[in-house]
């Protein structure tokens, strides 16, 4: 039974954090579109350099460029048992790429994070990344000056330390944008996955942990099973002990 997961939810919902770490402690990748577009630009690819002003003015790139893109990367043999995937379908021409990019390949599990507007508007202007390995922190909660040691995820981490940066598309005004764009090109695109039994909506607000809690419930939900049947499920298949 493949693990296919979406997330769906405004930019600033928390998807990204909550993606990495289901995807992590469930042994499925997670595909970000947003993380692969941005280390394009970062490259300086053609890729790279084809979508760095649309991305900086918060707009949406092409359908056929990013279907193109993660119809390559769910074919990859470390998605077939299953994937998390952050930032895709963003409209409904992406939505209906995914169901045929997925035919046999089981149902999806569609989770919408609920956050609302001015709450999202403060976790973006608040929110600071690792220019090397991407990892996110909240500058509100730690304080500008006393940024956590978190990031370990690189060699040049590990060593010298994250280098904290706001993401050039979190300005305010670019803020604004991606939230009226989302909500006039991928909010009605919800209403298509909305009928199907494995939908779920979980409130955002809650404590990073508590969010992870109900995003662990709602895919077992969504499955059919309870959560520890879910936690059973994994180990067998990653061969670890279940907690
Ligand atoms: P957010 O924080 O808004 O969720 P992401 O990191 O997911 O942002 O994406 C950043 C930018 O990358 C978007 O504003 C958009 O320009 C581009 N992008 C990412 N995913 C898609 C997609 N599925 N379709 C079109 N553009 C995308």
């Amino acid at each position: 039974m493949a693990l296919n997961l979406v997330m769906l939810g405004p930019p600033g919902a928390g998807k990204g954090t909550q993606a990495e770490r289901f995807a992590r402690e469930h042994g499925i990748p997670k595909v970000s579109t947003g993380d692969i577009l941005r280390e394009a630009v970062h490259s300086g690819s053609e890729l790279g350099q084809k979508v760095k002003a649309v991305m900086e003015r918060g707009e949406l790139v092409g359908d056929d460029l990013i279907i193109g893109i993660v119809r390559e990367r769910l074919s990859r043999p470390d998605a077939i048992a299953g994937f998390v995937l952050d930032g895709f379908p963003r409209t409904a021409t992406q939505a209906k790429a995914l169901d045929e990019i997925l035919e046999d390949r089981g149902s999806v599990i569609c989770i919408e994070m609920q956050v609302p507007d001015e709450e999202l508007v403060r976790r973006v202007r608040a929110r600071r990344v690792c220019d090397d390995c991407g990892a996110n922190a909240d500058a509100f909660e730690h304080e500008i000056h006393a940024l956590p040691d978190l990031c370990q995820n690189t060699e040049r981490c590990r060593t010298i330390g994250p280098k904290w940066v706001v993401r050039s598309d979190d300005s305010e005004s670019v803020v604004r944008e991606r939230l009226k764009i989302y909500w006039r090109d991928t909010q009605p695109m919800i209403e298509y996955y909305s009928s199907r039994p494995t939908f779920r909506s979980i409130d955002g607000m809650q404590t990073p942990e508590q969010v992870r809690e109900s995003l662990v419930k709602a895919v077992a939900s969504a499955l059919g099973m309870p959560a520890a049947q879910l936690r059973t499920l994994v180990a067998k298949k990653l061969g670890v002990q279940a907690s």
